[in-house]
C-alpha cells in the first residue's frame, strides 16, 4: 500500500468515481462535495503539491487545465462558470498530500474563501 490515497485511488485500490483518465491525469469526484459540480483532477504522477511543480511539468499542468475545461463542459458548468483550485501546504487548507485541482462549479462562488 502507499501512503498517499490518491496514488492508491489512481492505482485502483481504493474506490473512487472517475469522471475522466487519460495517460497523464485522472478526474474523480470528491468525496465531500462542496458545489453540485466537484471534481479533483490529480496528476498520476505523485506530486506533493502545486510548490513541488518544476519547469518539467509544464505539459501536466497545462494538461490539468485542459482536463479542467473539458470536465466543465461536460458537467455543464462552462458557460456560467466554475472555480479551479489548489491549496498548497496547511494554512491554505490541503488535507492530501498530492496535487489536486478542485473544479467547483453549479452554484454561485463567493470571494474571499474560507
Ligand atoms: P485538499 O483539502 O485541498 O487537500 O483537498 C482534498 C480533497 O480530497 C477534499 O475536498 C476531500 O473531500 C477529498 N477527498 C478525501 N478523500 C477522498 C476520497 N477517498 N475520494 C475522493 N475525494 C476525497
Ligand atoms: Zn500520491
Amino acid at each position: 500500500m502507499s501512503e498517499c490515497l490518491f496514488c492508491e485511488i489512481i492505482a485502483h485500490r481504493v474506490p473512487a468515481t472517475f469522471v475522466a483518465e487519460d495517460e497523464l491525469v485522472v478526474a474523480i469526484r470528491d468525496v465531500n462535495p462542496q458545489a453540485p459540480t466537484h471534481v479533483l483532477i490529480l496528476p498520476r504522477e505523485h506530486i506533493a503539491s502545486a510548490a513541488d511543480l518544476t519547469p518539467a511539468h509544464d505539459p501536466l499542468w497545462g494538461r490539468m487545465l485542459h482536463v479542467a475545461q473539458q470536465i466543465a463542459i461536460d458537467e455543464g458548468v462552462a458557460g456560467s462558470g466554475y472555480r479551479l483550485v489548489t491549496n498548497v501546504g496547511p494554512a491554505a487548507g490541503q488535507t492530501v498530500a498530492h496535487l489536486h485541482l478542485h473544479l467547483l462549479g453549479g452554484r454561485q462562488m463567493t470571494w474571499p474563501p474560507g
